[in-house]
This record gives C-alpha cells, structure tokens and sequence, in this order.
C-alpha cells in the first residue's frame, strides 16, 4: 500500500514525503481509511509505530477539504514533550497546507499561560494540549469556543490515565460538542482505558496492532548485579566503546541525579533530565540530545514514552522498570523506524521477579550477560525465589571478596543471539 492510495491532497503527499514518509505503517493502513470515514476509534499501539501520522493525516486531509476553517481538532496528550512532539509533527505534514496548529502545555510561566491562552482564542485548526492546562484555560475567564470542533484525540490514554487525569478529561469533554469524531490511542487496554472509551466514543471501530511486544530491531541484553556494582558496570558500558546516543532511565529522580553526579566525573556529554527543571532547561536538554551536542541522556520514566529522538543506539535500564509494560516503553527509545539498537538491563536480585514478568509479557527470554570479570561475581538470576536474603555481608566486603551467605554465585554464558520476540 502507498500514501498515494488514500486519495489525500498533492500538497499533503508533498509534505509527508518532505519528512521522508514512503509507505504506512500497518497501524496507518489501518486507521487512516477509518478515520477519514468518520468513524470513532480506538487504537492499541505503541510509539515507535507511526501511530502520531495515522491520525494526523486523515485529520488533516479532511480539514483541507473544509470550506469555513475554524477550531477543528483537539489533540490531548499526557506531556509536554509529546504536545510538542505532536505540534511538529503538524508542522511538518502541514507545510503546504497553510493549516495552523498551537500547543498548550503546562509548566510554563504567567506570560506564557496568556500568550498560549491569546493563541487559542486568536484559533488555529489544531490545538494539541495536556489535560491540565487546557483544563486551566477553559475554566478561566475569556470563552474559547469549541462549539466549531469536529476532531477529538486522545494520544496515550492510558498514560494520561496513569498520571491521573481522567477527571480532568472527563470535564473537558463537557466543553465539546457532542457531534464530533472521538480517536483515542493508547499502548495498553486496561480495563479502566476500555471504562473511558464507553463513556465517551460511540460504537467505535478498534484496531490492535498485535502489541506488548518490543521492536525487532532492538538486541536485548540483561546482566545480574549487585547494587553495589552498577555505577561501575554503566562506565564500564559506557567507555567500553563509542555510543551515539544513550539514554539511561533510572527509577526515581533522585537516583538520576546521584547517577549524574557519579558520571559527570568521567568526562561524557552526560545531562540528567527529570521534572525538578524548569521547563526551558528540559527543552534545552532535549533540543541538545537531539542534535547531538549530548550524547548521554539519564531521566526517568517521564523520558520513556513518545520522545521521539532518532538514531538512539543504546538504551540502558538501571534499575528494572516496576511496570513491564513501561519496559516496552523504555527500550522503545531505541530502533525507532526500523533501525537497530540495543536495550541493557540491570537485574538486582530484588528486581528479578520483575524482570522475570516483563520476560513473560514480551514472550522471549532476555540474554543475561556475563560482568566483566572486574566486576567480581553476579547473582544468581533465580526469579522463582521468592525472597531473597539482604547483602550486608557483600557490603561489608565491598563489593567482590566473599560470597553472600546462601547465594550461589554463578556467571552465565555468553550470548550474542537477538531476542526475537515474535
Ligand atoms: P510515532 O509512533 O508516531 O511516535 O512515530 C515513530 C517514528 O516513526 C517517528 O519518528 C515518525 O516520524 C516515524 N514514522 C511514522 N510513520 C512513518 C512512515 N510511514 N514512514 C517513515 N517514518 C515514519
């Protein structure tokens, strides 16, 4: 199938092929026709997917064909960084189209919470925002009127969800008209994505894009350590040889930018990014890892969903992700569109009954790699125990010397094979 087969204006094909769009991807095959029909939707895929293009473009094809232009769609999504991502994206497909799109985001200033409110009554044909400022502008004084809207979309759903807005959702949704087309995407299907979807979509198609499953293209590797041996294994990955760009997600703030600390002394192009900055520092940040001025990205799970950075050749998980779909997520970081890359993850013996769900979930055992024999001895990866005995003994010893007691040591064989989850 080509681009050509959706009967979508010249100056739309112009500007996808401008961005170097040459077929659809399964998910656009399947949602675009949808869409343009006027059907409610509900999508499962994951970024990475080219799940962005296959609602921006019918919606775009359809607004072209609009006589009147006012307020047309509505875009909400979890962050910042995705609204801006998506307000590119617009951009870019919208080149010859003269259609106009503003972003709404929280995290900003006074001035700009007015500059972006101004925006928004001024019109544009898209606003793409996150739930709580949108929330913010509409209940504030100064109507925006959505009575003209014809597009809802709700981008990673279950992220928003997650973070806690469906109250939020819900009372926008009551600014809306009613007669509109409602496309919700989500990575996941929990129960409570498909309580939101009754409540607000009516008898919607559904596509799944066969999901829950990493890229091909990524090479997946584990290695059991101790705490104790992790800072030293993430140098040692990262000197060993020459990485383009990494990203290393660790589980809260504070572990980044103790991990930053440790590895600004090595002398790479280190940042931390997490949600104490201002929010010119995280797009200066971004901004500098994507063109390549950083090579070395270290945040939390607010980096693993929808940044989309090409050419990231290493993504490393420095602790196993609570949520093994969030792993998905991460390691989806890398071999975006196609390409290749590789995903570590750092298994301590708390962790490994995680690990062990995340396995289950994307069908495939992951390879644990041997340590470096600097490094001293790993765990055991024995997930089926349930509890594990604390190290103080290995901490006591600093690290290699002595054996924890009731541990068996063991070091696994080398493997290069890829993962293949199918
Ligand atoms: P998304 O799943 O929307 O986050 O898209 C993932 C990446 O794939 C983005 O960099 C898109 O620009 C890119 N992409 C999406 N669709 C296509 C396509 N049909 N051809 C080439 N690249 C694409």
């Amino acid at each position: 199938m080509n681009f050509t087969d959706f009967n979508f204006d010249q100056r739309l094909l112009d500007g996808l092929y401008s961005m170097g769009y040459d077929k659809p991807t399964p998910i656009q095959e399947l949602a675009i026709p949808l869409i343009v029909e006027n059907k409610d939707l509900i999508a499962c895929a994951q970024t990475g997917t080219g799940k962005t293009a296959a609602y921006l473009l019918p919606i775009l094809s359809k607004i072209v064909q609009t006589e009147t232009r006012n307020l047309n769609t509505l875009i909400i999504a979890p962050t910042r960084e995705l609204a801006q991502q998506i307000d590119q994206q617009v951009e870019g497909f919208a080149y010859f189209l003269g259609i106009s799109s503003i972003s709404i985001y929280g995290g900003t200033d006074g001035a700009a919470f007015d500059q972006q409110k101004k925006a928004m009554r001024e019109g544009a044909d898209i606003i793409i925002a996150t739930p709580g400022r949108l929330l913010a502008m509409l209940t504030s004084a100064g109507k925006v009127d959505m009575s003209t809207l014809k597009h809802l979309v709700l981008d990673e759903a279950d992220r928003m969800l997650d973070m806690g807005f469906n109250d939020d959702i819900m009372r926008i949704i009551n600014y809306l008209p009613t007669d509109r087309q409602t496309v919700l995407f989500s990575a996941t299907m929990p129960p409570k994505i498909r309580t939101l979807a009754n409540k607000i979509l009516k008898n919607p198609e559904q596509i799944n894009i066969a999901l829950s499953k990493p890229a091909a293209g990524i090479l997946q590797q584990a290695f059991m350590v101790y705490d104790a041996q992790k800072i030293a294994l993430v140098k040692h990955i990262l000197t060993e040889k020459e990485h383009n760009s990494v990203i290393i997600f660790a589980g809260t703030k504070e572990k980044v930018k103790e991990l930053n600390k440790e590895l600004q002394r090595s002398k790479l192009s280190i940042k931390a990014f997490h949600s104490d900055l201002e929010q010119s520092e995280r797009e200066d940040i971004m901004r500098a890892f994507k063109n390549k001025e950083v090579q070395i990205l270290i945040g939390t799970d607010i980096l693993s969903r929808g940044i989309d950075v090409d050419g990231i050749s290493l993504v490393i998980n420095f602790d196993v992700p609570p949520d093994p779909e969030d792993y998905i997520h991460r390691i989806g970081r890398t071999a975006r569109a196609e390409s290749t890359g590789t995903a570590i993850t750092f298994i301590n013996q708390k962790d490994q009954r995680r690990f062990f769900s995340i396995e289950n979930l994307i069908g495939a055992e992951v390879p644990k790699l041997p340590l470096p024999t600097f490094l001293g001895e790993a765990p055991l990866y024995q997930p089926e125990v349930k509890e594990h005995r604390p190290f103080n003994d290995f901490k006591k010893n600093n690290g290699f010397k002595k054996k924890p007691k009731g541990v068996n040591h063991h070091t696994n064989h080398p493997t290069t094979h890829h993962s293949k989850p199918q």
